[in-house]
């Protein structure tokens, strides 16, 4: 069998074992497969397996993936720069990393009004690490009550990259501290469909699993290491 094949089987089993760990149903967990730097073939041969979610983070180097698997759903998880919205609001059917209300507003302009709303996730940087992108947790509840009139996104829930971590503990504690912002801001502003968790890497879907995750993206763990050189031609 083909390794992505195989790897592919593996994480399944990884999230169904910890779906019964935690008596959850195995259909409440979505697979993501982040193909950065990945080519377009190791797409084809995921999709052809069954794999249907793809995640990106680079604009310019998901475009052929993109035009080449269009029956795929396409997620774009990178950070997103406001000249780049009309693409990726064209191209993607979920974005994972919103966080300004700028952002969410070109989104929903630009969406073209022939297709579904745009699935939007709002990152949150659970850490407040001075480096990464997302919303504090303070600002969050006014970002999102801002967007709820957006007529082109759909809002669905909370995405975050935890600082990383071996340590099993620290990796719950940190998407437990999502699955209570997500809980809470869906009851303050009585939001019914924001319901939705983007957590948990090839590092730590089953941490993220246990706390409730609803949307695991996984790249490692399905392609392989990351190709390098491909990448640092690809970042803009
Ligand atoms: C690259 C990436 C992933 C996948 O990470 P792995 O550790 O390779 O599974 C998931 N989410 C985001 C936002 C990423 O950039």
């Amino acid at each position: 069998m083909n390794s992505i094949v195989e790897n592919l089987s593996h994480v399944q089993l990884r999230i169904r074992t910890a779906c019964k760990q935690h008596q959850r149903d195995f259909s409440s967990v979505r697979l993501i497969a982040v193909s950065k730097t990945k080519p377009a073939t190791d797409v084809a041969t995921a999709f052809n397996a069954g794999q249907v979610d793809f995640g990106e983070n680079y604009l310019q180097e998901a475009a052929l993936k993109v035009e080449t698997l269009p029956a795929a759903q396409w997620h774009f998880i990178g950070a997103i720069q406001s000249n780049k919205t009309r693409e990726i609001a064209e191209r993607f059917s979920y974005v994972h990393g919103v966080s300004t209300l700028k952002v969410a507003k070109r989104l929903s302009d630009q969406r073209p009004r022939s297709l579904p709303p745009l699935g939007v996730f709002f990152q949150v940087n659970i850490d407040d690490e001075a480096t990464k992108s997302g919303t504090s947790a303070e600002q969050l509840v006014g970002l999102i009550k801002a967007c709820i009139n957006l007529p082109q996104l759909s809002l669905l829930g909370l995405m975050a990259i935890p600082r990383a971590s071996n340590d099993s503990l620290t990796q719950r504690r940190q998407f437990r501290k999502l699955a209570l912002l997500r809980q809470s801001i869906a009851t303050q502003l009585g939001l019914i469909d924001f319901k939705e968790l983007s957590m948990g890497m090839s590092n730590d879907l089953e941490a993220a699993i246990a706390e409730g995750a609803t949307w695991v993206r996984i790249g490692t763990a399905i392609f392989g290491p990351r190709n390098t050189n491909t990448l640092s031609t690809t970042i803009t």
